[in-house]
């Protein structure tokens, strides 16, 4: 997949978008400010996955665990950072990183 990164984006002006650093929208990676390497890493995981179940199923499922989480959970940062999706970028950023 041919990846473009913005960098800056507008989108990051909305509340509760704000609070993120970077969002992939395959085939972009929207970044709030300048991409880092961790950013970078995260988000290529992302791509990565997107790549193994293709687009429209890694989007329904992502919302689907979201959801879930949301339902189980009762609270946004914890319905996010439990989707598996998620739990996976982090931890294999975390391995590069030797963190
Ligand atoms: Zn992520």
């Amino acid at each position: 997949m041919q990846v473009k990164i913005y960098e800056n984006h507008w989108l990051f002006k909305l509340p509760y978008i704000k609070e993120y650093t970077a969002i992939t929208l395959a085939p972009y990676i929207l970044v709030r400010d300048k991409i880092d390497e961790d950013t970078l890493f995260h988000e290529n995981v992302h791509i990565q996955q997107i790549e193994k179940l293709g687009i429209t199923r890694f989007y329904i499922t992502y919302i689907l665990w979201f959801v879930v989480n949301l339902l189980k959970y009762r609270n946004v940062i914890d319905a996010y950072s439990r989707i598996p999706f998620e739990e996976e970028a982090y931890r294999l950023t975390k391995e590069h990183f030797k963190k």
